[in-house]
């Protein structure tokens, strides 16, 4: 096998060089880490579930006119995508108090906002990535004010889809991170959607008994990490098969992971 070049390799993710200029392969690992890398984990098939999840989840975003990096899955862990230039920002948005909302204000969590709100937190690992305002971002140059602008725009636009969709399969979403990047069209640079959008970066609490199905189960260690990120999987419909014990011999299963759309449901319709 060829070696391919490995251009940046992160906590959950690597990037390699991709097949063609301007094009990178994102391959989702097992590693889960909380707390700037200081608590870390390998469990077992995270990495198949992430990919899996946010090619769904960009796909259909992409459908609405969400401009992404995604170009199409290209096998279990991989997806190919385009290259792009990180805005060195974590942008979060809330919906529900939770996580260091709740204990910066001293809400309780589960409070619903009165809107949904967004940070900004300055991705830098050495400072634990501080929070930051818009007149920080602006005078250090990090994004120009339209950027700002699009970046909130294309958020709460996010936002708005991602709540129905995931209450359409009775989960409440809480609130997530997501990275933007700029990607270069000839003369023309856009902002775009990039990294990731999973249980690694969103809360996501079933809505009827609020159990955690999301990172914070690692995070508090609550257990059944994995299982609480198969059933994100699977009430989205793009779990196509258990997984098995190892050693279990090869079964036939329906292939109907196309290269770019979306699986179809396989295990009956979502609660
Ligand atoms: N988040 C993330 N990466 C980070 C920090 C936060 O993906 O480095 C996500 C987190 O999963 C949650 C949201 O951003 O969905 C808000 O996280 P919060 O600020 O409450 O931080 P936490 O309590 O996780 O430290």
């Amino acid at each position: 096998m060829n070696k391919r070049r490995r251009i940046y390799e992160g906590k959950a993710k690597v990037l390699y060089e991709g097949p063609e200029p301007g094009t990178l392969i994102q391959h989702f690992k097992d590693d889960a880490t909380a707390f700037n890398a200081k608590k870390h984990a390998l469990i077992e098939g995270k990495g198949v579930l992430n990919n899996r999840i946010s090619e769904y989840v960009f796909t259909k975003l992409g459908e609405i006119g969400v401009p992404t990096h995604f170009i199409k899955r290209l096998n279990m862990r991989e997806q190919l995508i385009r290259e792009v230039e990180i805005v060195p920002l974590e942008v979060v948005v809330r919906n529900v108090a939770a996580g260091s909302l709740a204990t910066r204000l001293g809400l309780e969590e589960g409070t619903q906002l009165p809107r949904s709100i967004i940070e900004f937190y300055y991705k830098k690992d050495e400072l634990n990535d501080p929070m930051v305002s818009e007149e920080h971002i602006t005078a250090f140059g990090w994004a120009t004010p339209q950027e700002i602008d699009e970046i909130m725009q294309l958020a709460l636009r996010i936002n708005d889809f991602l709540v129905g969709l995931f209450l359409g399969i009775g989960i409440r979403l809480v609130d997530f991170k997501v990275e933007f990047g700029r990607f270069y069209d000839n003369e023309q640079v856009r902002i775009v959607l990039a990294d990731e959008i999973s249980p690694d970066c969103c809360r996501l609490w079933d809505a009827q008994s609020g159990d955690k199905l999301d990172k914070d189960r690692f995070r508090r260690d609550l257990g059944g990490v994995l299982e609480a990120y198969q059933e994100v999987a699977r009430r989205l419909g793009v779990l196509t098969e258990t997984p098995r014990p190892r050693g279990a011999g090869p079964v036939l299963v329906a292939s109907n992971a196309s290269s770019n759309g979306p699986v179809a449901p396989v295990n009956g319709k979502p609660n």
